[in-house]
């Protein structure tokens, strides 16, 4: 037991059962360790030379004391292999489309708000980008450059492209990336009688 681990887990009941553990197993008997019998195991422990307190001189190339003895250990439950996971491209939310979330769902490994400042900090624009967009939810739409909301390419008629279905213009769409997640607030804000509006500018 790594002394460390006594002061923040405050399990000194260990260190007593290691004692009473190391004398009945010297002295070949039953012990009862639910509460520490410091007399019987100290006669015990003497009684077959070793150490009262159960430290004992070890060799390693020099000697020195050590405390040791016999405990009871329990299995820790959590496994790597139960937890291990990594992913690369997988299943996506049928809403959003973003990744899925959760080793059982093959899930994504989120970029989480920390993460991201981090990022910011470092100055990595394209990176962010690639991570929160490219690599989650990517989507195209066509925007109307006169009216600002979104539009359908081929509405009007099959033969015309990009057409504008509010202001039926059309003769200024643009094709702007951005994430599905947002569109989808967009579209979700319109059904609600809020509109918000694109203003496009040219970026080199
Ligand atoms: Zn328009």
């Amino acid at each position: 037991m790594n002394p460390h681990g006594f002061p923040s887990r405050m399990t000194v009941g260990k260190m007593l059962e290691i004692i009473t553990g190391k004398a009945a197993a010297v002295g070949g008997q039953f012990v009862d360790s639910t509460g520490y019998k410091r007399e019987l195991t100290q006669k015990i422990l003497e009684e077959h030379g070793f150490n009262y307190i159960g430290e004992d001189i070890m060799y390693t190339g020099m000697e020195g004391y050590s405390c040791w003895g016999m405990v009871y250990y329990q299995k820790l439950k959590h496994m790597v292999g139960d937890k291990i996971h990594a992913r690369s491209t997988g299943p996506v939310v049928n809403l959003t489309r973003q990744p899925t979330e959760g080793r059982n769902r093959q899930g994504g490994l989120r970029i989480g708000e920390m993460e991201r400042d981090c990022l910011i900090a470092y100055g990595a624009s394209q990176l962010i980008h690639e991570r929160l967009v490219t690599s989650s939810d990517n989507f195209v739409v066509d925007i109307c450059g006169k009216c600002g909301v979104m539009g359908m390419p081929n509405w009007y008629s099959f033969f015309v492209t990009a057409r504008c279905q509010n202001c039926r213009d059309g003769s200024e769409m643009a094709r702007v990336q951005m994430p599905y997640a947002f569109k989808l607030l967009c579209q979700e804000m319109t059904a609600m009688n809020i509109v918000p509006k694109f203003i496009l500018k040219d970026v080199v």
